[in-house]
This record gives C-alpha cells, sequence and structure tokens, in this order.
C-alpha cells in the first residue's frame, strides 16, 4: 500500500467495536447490548463485510479493540476475524479490551494467533463496596486469575484500568486499589476519574439528587496521590490519565491524541479518516442494514478544517507530558501561528502551569490536574 492522508502519514490505526457486555455497568453510557448467540455470529459476519466496504490504502500500525467487550467473543470468532482484519508487516502494536470475567487462555490464545500484543484487563476496582456502585460484578479471584491467564498465555505488555473519584470511595480505599494493581506489576495503568455521562445509571441517580459527586477538590487530592504513588514505582505519567514503564505507551492512543488518522470498524466505532469523522451508527441491526445494502449507516460527520486539527492538536497534546512541539504543529499546518495562543502560553508559564522549552510546550503535573480547564481556554482563543 503506497497511499498517505491528507497530511503525508503513511500510516493508519483500525479500531474495531465489539458491542456486547453482560452486564452494564452503572457508570456506563457506551452503545453495547447482551452478547445474544445468534448476535455475536451476526456481528462477526457483519464485520467482514464492514472492512470490505471500507477499503484502506495505507498501511496499518496500530489495531485496537475496543468495547463493550471484545474477551467475550469465542476462540472461534476471534480467529474468523484474524482472517479479515488488515494485518501487514508494518504493525506494531495490537491491543485488545478484556473483562475479567470473560478471559479464558482458549480465547488469549487466539487473540495471541491473529497477532494481539497487549492487553488492557477493566478492573476499574478491587474494593467490594466500590465495585457495587459502580455495578462491577467480578470478584478478585477472577481478576487475578484473569491477569495469570493472560500473562501464561505469552503477553508481555498488560494494563490495568482504574477509576478514581467514585462517591463513596475513600483516598485509603483507592490506594489500597493501586497498591494491588501495582502488585500484579503490569507495564501500563490508566486511572479514570469518574465522570457522569449521558443515559449511565450513576448520572440518573445524580440527577435524582440519589448521590452526590465529588468535589473538584476531592478529585484533585485523588489525582495528586494516584501520581504519586504511581511515579513512586516507575511509572511514567504521559497522559493525563495514563501512566506505563517506559517503552510501554499506547501507541494507538498516543496517534490518536496526536490527530493521526485511524478508521473503526463495527456499530458505534468513530473514525478519523481521509480529513472527515464520523461514526457508525450505534445500532447493532442498523449498521447490519447498512452494509449489507452496500452503503455504510453513518452519523456525527465533521469535516476537518485545519482549525479543527490545530485546535484537537494543542488540546489532546497538552494532555500528555511530552505536550507538543510548536515548530512541527507550524509546518504540519501552515495557518497555525503560535502568536495567536502567546498571552494564554505566557499566563500559563506565569502561573507554573506550563514550561516552555525552545519549541517545546507542556503543561506541568499542576497544569495536567487543570487541563480541562486549559482545553476551554484554547477553544475560546480569538481569530
Ligand atoms: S464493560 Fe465497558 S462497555 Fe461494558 S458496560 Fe461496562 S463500561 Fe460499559
Amino acid at each position: 500500500m503506497q497511499g498517505k492522508d491528507f497530511q503525508g502519514n503513511k500510516f493508519l490505526g483500525i479500531y474495531v467495536h465489539v458491542p456486547f457486555c453482560a452486564h452494564r455497568c452503572a457508570f456506563c453510557s457506551f452503545f453495547q447490548q447482551p452478547p445474544r448467540k445468534q448476535d455475536l455470529h451476526m456481528y462477526v459476519e457483519t464485520l467482514a463485510g464492514d472492512i470490505c466496504l471500507q477499503p484502506i490504502d495505507r498501511e496499518v500500525d496500530t489495531i485496537y479493540f475496543g468495547g463493550g467487550t471484545p474477551s467475550i467473543l469465542s476462540s472461534e470468532h476471534i480467529g474468523r476475524i484474524g482472517e479479515i482484519l488488515p494485518i501487514g508487516s508494518q504493525l506494531q502494536e495490537f491491543s485488545i479490551e478484556c473483562s475479567p470475567q470473560t478471559v479464558t487462555a482458549e480465547k488469549m490464545e487466539a487473540f495471541r494467533r491473529i497477532g494481539a500484543t497487549r492487553v488492557t484487563l477493566g478492573v476499574q476496582s478491587f474494593d467490594g463496596k466500590t465495585q457495587e456502585i459502580i455495578g462491577r460484578r467480578q470478584t478478585l479471584e477472577q481478576v487475578f486469575r484473569a491477569y495469570d491467564t493472560i500473562r501464561s498465555c505469552g503477553f508481555e505488555n498488560v494494563g490495568i484500568d482504574l477509576i478514581f473519584a467514585i462517591p463513596g470511595q475513600t483516598i485509603q480505599s483507592w490506594e489500597r486499589d493501586l497498591e494491588t494493581a501495582l502488585s500484579l506489576l503490569p507495564e501500563h495503568i490508566s486511572t479514570y476519574n469518574l465522570t457522569f455521562e449521558g443515559n449511565s445509571e450513576l448520572n440518573g441517580r445524580i440527577r435524582r439528587g440519589e448521590m452526590a459527586a465529588l468535589s473538584a477538590d476531592a478529585e484533585a487530592d485523588f489525582f495528586v496521590k494516584t501520581r504519586k504513588i504511581l511515579a513512586q514505582h516507575g511509572y511514567n505519567h504521559y497522559e493525563v490519565s495514563n501512566f506505563s514503564k517506559p517503552g510501554f505507551e499506547s501507541i494507538h492512543n498516543v496517534h490518536t491524541w496526536e490527530m493521526q488518522e485511524w478508521v473503526g470498524y463495527g456499530p458505534a466505532a468513530s473514525s478519523q479518516f481521509r480529513g472527515m469523522r464520523f461514526t457508525n451508527v450505534p445500532s447493532l441491526s442498523l449498521w447490519r442494514e447498512g452494509i449489507i445494502r452496500g452503503a455504510h449507516r453513518r452519523c456525527d460527520f465533521q469535516k476537518l478544517s485545519e482549525e479543527i486539527l490545530v485546535q484537537d492538536s494543542l488540546i489532546f497534546g497538552l494532555r500528555m507530558a511530552k505536550g507538543i512541539n510548536l515548530r512541527k504543529l507550524e509546518s504540519r499546518f501552515p495557518s497555525f501561528h503560535r502568536e495567536k495562543y502567546d498571552i494564554l502560553f505566557n499566563s500559563l508559564v506565569d502561573n507554573k502551569l506550563a514550561t516552555i522549552d525552545g519549541d517545546n510546550f507542556h503543561l506541568t503535573e499542576d497544569g495536567l490536574l487543570l487541563s480541562d480547564g486549559i482545553a476551554l481556554e484554547i477553544l475560546s482563543q480569538p481569530d
């Protein structure tokens, strides 16, 4: 494949959305549904059609299976998907999200056979009470067994996902969550600040006044504690919510934060491809209907102007510890002029929320804590 995107990139990421979960977590607003046998089979066969219908013209360097629950697929399904995925010689990373209850050696071996290199285990919390609040049903034994199975199947790049600032969660129980995760020696740990979104059960409880979200100060305490503990154990805080041992950053996610392109397959999968953003319809039946009649059913189209890409490169770039290289941004986007952001950037530096070192501009640890507010300021800069 000789293609390049409109910015000259030779490589492309692939995202596959597997929209099935055995039950809905209380914080979840993603598109997913129960895994009925006939739906799983239909999904895998339709995925083949989706991939054929959206040909790609570049080498694939990263693949990410998210959901939903990719590990809900059977080893036969995984093998079938491996036959249809456009995996070439340039693949650097192939990640799969797994839930502890669904991990088996057979499935993990099937994922290894089709080229998977990295697993993230969605634990969210090891604490029984906290798990109850967020609607997770896994036992500790299932989590440890799943982790051991993943390792024994040869995965050398394993991550654990955790959530903090959950109503009722204390700093002490969060510390215990972190210590337990650390005892497993994962290469990567993601720590997400709980958000209350869309039609999630927790959001409903907040709206009805049955539960209160933690204050911003309390959330900051969790964040500060997290980075302190993980830094003590040799994890680099390379993005607001992500920590890794050196060399184990998520390549796929870093590429998306750098505004590179990817194609999404499966219902509700989003793409950033050929200068457009769009999302496959979040419905298994409508997605399938579109594939059968030979035209994707998609929504949320957005043409990516240089202005949008500049803003998003700044917003997502500044969430990473390495920050942004202003010279590279200027050469990638001719309409970007750093002077437009001089006042904002200088005030961030004066307030010790950012540092500038030649062409490199990045937030300090205190700045990362305020990255959402800084993003709003970037968006509100006058032309
Ligand atoms: S596992 Fe993920 S996608 Fe499934 S219900 Fe829980 S949060 Fe939602």
